[in-house]
């Protein structure tokens, strides 16, 4: 691509009178683009289109967005942190919840530090050797509290008034 564009050069641009890609003279720029061109076919001048009209832009490549949550951001001084957890580190049981930068004993990967909750039930510790996704919260107590309350009734409808006839069957008449 040349983009050394200056008023006289030339550049090719869509002409909507030829209906055509033309070669056109620059004939004014605003700052560095280019504003209006003058077609070597039809010598009439219009704004530059660089692209035939109806031409879809180029789409700017997009980062593949990963369904997966971005991983925990790396842990500085994880071997201190270790050390200074190993106390308190849990020992590690898929049925209790943990929370992040909570310390577990795992009985294969030792000690690790809690650095992420991926997702529901699953966490990531970072190890010693390596990140591991462990699972958690999968007790089988019972189940967090709903938030939701069951109303409760606080009055029987007083003075509700029933439409079935009086027993003794049927009134006298009008
Ligand atoms: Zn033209």
């Amino acid at each position: 691509m040349d983009n050394e564009w200056k008023v006289g050069g030339e550049v090719d641009s869509w002409c909507t009178h030829c209906k055509g890609m033309k070669w056109h003279v620059i004939v004014a720029m605003v700052g560095p683009k280019l504003s209006k061109v003058q077609c070597n076919g039809c010598h009439k001048q219009h704004a530059y289109k660089p692209v035939p009209p109806g031409t879809p832009k180029p789409k700017a490549p997009k980062a593949k967005k990963s369904a997966l949550p971005p991983p925990a951001p790396p842990v500085s001084d994880l071997e201190t942190k270790l050390s200074g957890g190993e106390t308190a580190a849990r020992t590690y049981s898929p049925k209790d919840a943990y929370v992040i930068e909570e310390f577990v004993r795992h009985p294969t990967f030792g000690v690790g530090m809690v650095v992420g909750l991926p997702s529901a039930q699953k966490m990531e510790v970072a190890f010693r050797d390596g990140r591991k996704i462990l699972v958690h919260q999968r007790g089988d107590g019972p189940p967090p509290p709903s938030t939701l309350t069951r109303p409760v009734r606080t009055e029987e409808a007083p003075g509700y008034v029933t439409d079935a006839p009086p027993p003794g069957g049927k009134g006298g008449t009008e």
